[in-house]
């Protein structure tokens, strides 16, 4: 998945996904990515967009969450945080190590969280993504910023 927020200079917010949906997934399939408010989700608060475990994350609406949360004036450090942290809350598994889980799983048993409130502040929160990384660019003006791994990321 690739997902984005974007704030623009008339501070209007856009957030949009795309995917390539699940491995193995059965004809039909609609993942997480094109559902508003799992996938991706702005207002004029903030934006935030997700990927991982589609049938386990789009239950939780993890981007309409993140942006309510800022809203209600949560910095998008924590507000990313506390979405991963109530799907694991539910689903514990999601945030296995590598090490006690199989293959099929590290692909399956993960996900993502970015965001940024209308101060231009973001935040990233992820669950077992170590073993492949997880890469984050941040983008302001000519300045960028780009890290990788399942790492706090805040700006
Ligand atoms: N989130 C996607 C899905 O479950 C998978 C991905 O693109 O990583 O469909």
């Amino acid at each position: 998945t690739i997902g984005m927020v974007v704030l623009d200079l008339n501070k209007k917010f856009s957030a949009g996904t795309s995917s390539n949906g699940a491995r193995f997934k059965i004809p039909g399939r609609v993942g997480d990515s094109p559902i508003p408010g799992a996938g991706a989700y702005a207002t004029s608060f903030g934006g935030a967009a997700a990927t991982g475990d589609g049938d386990v994350m789009m239950r939780f609406l993890p981007s309409f969450y993140t942006v309510s949360l800022i809203e209600l004036g949560t910095k998008p450090s924590k507000a990313t945080l506390k979405a991963v942290q109530r799907i694991l809350a539910v689903f514990p598994k999601f945030s296995g190590t590598k090490h006690d889980i199989h293959l099929f799983d590290v692909f399956s048993v993960s996900g993502a969280i970015v965001a940024m409130d209308a101060h231009g502040r973001i935040g990233v929160a992820c669950a077992n993504i170590d073993k492949f990384g997880y890469n984050v660019a941040y983008r302001n003006g000519t300045v960028m910023t780009h890290k990788t791994g399942c790492l706090p990321f805040h700006k």
